[in-house]
């Protein structure tokens, strides 16, 4: 999802020993609690519940407004802005009593979606495969870190030189490379399709389903989707956060931002950084704040590598679709975000828009909404999809917001179970996508 929250802020020790868990010295195995530190420390979001409250008037659309101002205890997904309103907020532990009190105090409307969202990120990291599993063990029942999403794209670029070339966009702020592939059938003069994934670090089912689509895309039985294969060429980066995503693995379950140290907070929101009408709506100047713009615009490293990538790759390899999958709220959106202004293939991206969600309708049953960023969800700047579309004028762009739907109790902790539901939905609008565009005249060549 494109809002949320502030780096929560329950910091807690992991214990490295059961014993550790003692409230009380007599209770505790003597020596039990003189263990080795633990290694890392870790964000943990016990009794936090997720409220949804409904904005029944304006004096409602101003109290929220404060408290997401106020109090770094409540994290907000969206910012309230108008009466009738639904709004989801996670509310840390400590602060449950004095949150239910104002709810009554102001007679707003709510209910709680869940009580312990600790428990759903405990089930969450259940779901993900060892380190040591090997890249051929690579699926769509578990979740994947980054080494092994990289090692299972090297192993197929060894498997199928002739198709799959590794890609490199370079490293992140801490290093980490920015890897992706390329999937290109051998055809001649064809456009391609360029797949960004990842920017927000803990929408994890966004990584999945781009591993997905590259599985699709090589290995797929259907033959409407081998032709669809083999008339583009696939430039698709699993995780162009690459920081942020570790850091979900091993840190802050709900980290979203890129890591770059800014003071006393962390990160930047990329997809707040680009080039584009940046900052003037829908992002914070605060680093401490969950969609931090950043210091200037195309600030940070990740944003300039995928920048650079795009401007040296889109004549030369013709891209005429960008496609970013996010999560959460089932949204198929086009441009633009910053403006109600709309662009000028406007008519088409609404038409194919609203074909890609029924297919997933017919498909899977799952409604998804499609429309404007602006009409869609709220009004956001800085965006990479807007600076495709508006600086490179790459003319078929959209932005996903995959599963689970806008009042999930879940939010970004999607169950592994619901990982190839959400990419096969997601893969087979994304060929309604490539084939509509294509039947519109958008991929001729001149
Ligand atoms: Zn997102």
């Amino acid at each position: 999802m494109l809002l949320w929250c502030t780096p929560l802020l329950l910091i807690w020790i992991i214990p490295s020993r059961a014993a550790s868990f003692c409230t009380k010295s007599d209770q505790c195995p003597i020596g039990d609690n003189l263990g080795p530190p633990p290694a890392i420390a870790e964000a943990r979001y016990d009794h936090t519940r997720i409220y949804q409250v409904e904005l029944s008037n304006q004096t409602h659309v101003e109290l929220f407004q404060k408290l997401e101002e106020a109090s770094d205890s409540c994290s907000f997904m969206g910012h309230a802005r108008a009466v009738g309103q639904k709004l989801t907020i996670m509310v840390t532990s400590h602060k449950v009593a004095d949150f239910d009190d104002l709810l009554h105090s102001y007679n707003v409307s709510h209910r709680i979606l869940n009580y312990n969202f600790q428990e759903l990120i405990d089930e969450n990291y259940r779901d993900v495969a060892p380190e040591s599993s090997g890249p051929e063990q690579l699926n769509w029942k578990q979740y994947f870190p980054l080494e092994s999403i990289y090692k299972w794209m090297e192993m197929l670029a060894q498997q199928r030189p002739e198709v799959v070339t590794m890609l490199d966009m370079g490293t992140s702020t801490q290093g980490l490379p920015i890897r992706g592939v390329r999937i290109a059938f051998g055809r001649e003069n064809v456009t391609s399709v360029f797949v960004e994934s990842g920017i927000h670090a803990r929408e994890w089912i966004a990584p999945a389903t781009a591993t997905y689509i590259i599985d699709q895309l090589l290995n797929s039985p259907d033959p409407r989707v081998q032709e669809m294969a083999r008339s583009h060429n696939w430039l698709i980066f699993p995780s162009v956060n690459p920081d942020g995503y570790r850091y979900t693995f091993k840190g802050d379950r709900m980290w979203r931002k890129n890591r770059a140290l800014f003071g006393i907070c962390r990160g930047v929101d990329l997809n707040r950084n680009f080039p584009f009408h940046w900052n003037v709506t829908g992002a914070s100047g605060d680093p401490c704040r969950y969609d931090y713009s950043g210091p200037s615009a195309g600030s940070e490293v990740e944003t300039q590598r995928i920048i650079k990538f795009l401007e040296d790759n889109t004549q030369t390899h013709r891209i005429r679709t960008f496609i970013a999958l996010h999560s959460y709220s089932q949204l198929i959106m086009f441009p633009y975000g910053h403006s109600p202004k709309r662009v000028e293939n406007y008519a088409d991206l609404k038409a194919i828009g609203q074909l890609a969600a029924q297919r997933i309708k017919d498909l899977s049953g799952r409604i998804y909404k499609s429309g404007s960023i602006y009409e869609t969800i709220y009004p956001s700047s800085g965006g990479s999809k807007d600076w495709a579309h508006g600086h490179l004028q790459i003319p078929i762009t959209f932005s996903y917001e995959l599963r689970g739907p806008p009042d999930s109790e879940q939010l970004f902790i999607l169950s592994a179970k619901e990982i190839e539901p959400a990419a096969s939905e997601a893969f087979a609008s994304l060929q309604t996508i490539v084939e509509e565009a294509g039947k519109r005249g958008y991929y001729q060549l001149i």
